[in-house]
């Protein structure tokens, strides 16, 4: 959970409800904020963290939120994104069972720097304990009047509904999502515009995702100076990392952006199981393109995994085993995007789809030589000629297994 808050979160799920939380000295941020700062005093205090998105693209909350439009008085949104579903990444629902109430109070205080009156949380379709424990964690703050009209005596408001999507995971791409919430086929709009200009019902719309929101009352609580210190200069504070697959402790850990991958693996997940030797590492999530032993050396931020050539993403870590068959792995990731392919681009839409024939074809046993050369080609094909992140996505993560696992591949296949 995030540190800079860690004072205002329960250990477990048991201490979610609004009395624990104030308790724990919960909305005094909030209240401070909204009856003694200027938004403006707000906005630079976030700036001034370095706090990145901890969605996948890692844009810096400060300068979205700056992208706003001042002035004018139509309406504008604040869309927190809870379509959390990359495999490898769960640390958004940990927030919402454990925290939903430290989410609402981030809310409060990304809304009040911005001059938004409305909310939207968009959840996962899937997610439907943390959908429920939101919905009842609204109640209890509509019910205290800390969401609604009028909020500590002030004349600033906020409303928030939650909006339950429908398992597709194009709609965590951010104006995906607004199409989605507008009652449309969720599918990536052309930018620009921006949603911070033109976003939902075409007014200035701040999107961000669960754990970059909930982070927001720890800077406001302690100060950018202790956020920033904790991370690197270009990259504030601590970061949700998900480790699962071949570790002895697999969970989500908190730890300082920048920390190295082999830490993270070794000491705070516990090293692989006994026995168990590693062959290779998905730093960011699936759509991070994997790293082989020797290099997790690299620290998790996102300029250190760019310059390795993969991405922090949503700090999802994978680690797989030796003896696990990477035409296994390139199967699953392969059959993922074409699955999720909106198909609204044709590059991302026949390429995936081809991609996984020919995958298909060679763990069936029935693989021509020249294929791996064909799914490096499609990969190719696909690569910066897509609307959205996702066609990159996929090509980036099956070309560099189809690159660094040549080998095994071609082994595999001549059998
Ligand atoms: Fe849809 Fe893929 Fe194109 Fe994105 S890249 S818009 S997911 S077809």
């Amino acid at each position: 959970m995030p540190e800079t808050a860690a004072a205002l979160l329960p250990a477990d799920e048991a201490g979610w409800r609004l009395e624990d939380y104030l308790r724990r000295g919960g909305y005094g941020t909030a209240r401070r904020v909204v009856t003694t700062m200027a938004p403006g005093d707000v906005l630079a205090e976030v700036r001034q963290a370095s706090l990145r998105g901890r969605g996948g693209a890692g844009f810096p909350a400060g300068a979205k939120w700056g992208f706003v439009p001042q002035g004018g008085s139509g309406p504008r949104y604040l869309c927190v994104n809870a379509d959390e579903a990359e495999p490898g990444t769960f640390k958004d629902r940990l927030i919402l069972l454990r925290a939903p109430h430290l989410l609402i109070e981030g809310m409060i205080i990304a809304s009040f720097a911005v001059g938004i009156r409305n909310a939207f949380v968009y959840v996962r379709g899937e997610y439907g304990p943390a959908v429920r424990r939101l919905e009842e964690a609204l109640a209890e703050a509509r019910a205290a009047g800390l969401v609604g009209p009028g909020l500590f005596g002030t004349d600033f408001g906020l409303d928030v509904v939650v909006h339950r999507g429908a398992g597709a995971y194009i709609c965590g791409e951010e104006t995906a999502q607004l199409e989605s919430l507008e009652g449309r086929r969720g599918q990536p709009r052309v930018k620009p515009p921006f949603p911070a200009v033109v976003g939902l019902f075409r007014s200035p719309t701040v999107i961000n995702n669960v754990e970059t929101v909930a982070t927001v009352p720890g800077i406001l609580a302690r100060g950018a100076d202790r956020f920033l210190g904790l991370g690197l200069p270009k990259d504030g504070g601590t970061r949700l990392f998900c480790v699962s697959g071949a570790v002895r402790r697999p969970g989500v850990y908190e730890l300082p952006v920048g920390t190295p991958l082999r830490e993270i693996i070794e000491v705070h997940a516990g090293g692989l199981p006994e026995g168990a030797r590693l062959k290779a590492v998905i730093p960011g999530g699936l759509s991070a393109p994997v790293l082989l032993p020797g290099e997790i050396e690299v620290r998790m931020d996102v300029e250190s995994l760019a310059r390795a050539g993969s991405m922090l993403g949503s700090a999802g870590i994978v680690v797989i085993a030796e003896g696990t068959p990477i035409l296994d792995v390139l199967m699953a990731t392969a059959r993922f995007y074409a699955h999720e392919s909106c198909g609204k681009c044709t590059p991302c839409r026949i390429g995936t789809s081809w991609i996984l024939k020919i995958v298909g074809r060679l763990r069936a046993g029935g693989g021509a030589p020249d294929d791996l050369d064909l799914v490096a080609g499609l990969a190719e094909g696909i690569k910066g000629r897509t609307l959205c992140p996702l066609g990159d996505a996929a090509a980036l993560a099956i070309g560099a297994m189809a690159a660094k696992f040549r080998g095994e591949l071609e082994r595999a296949v001549a059998r």
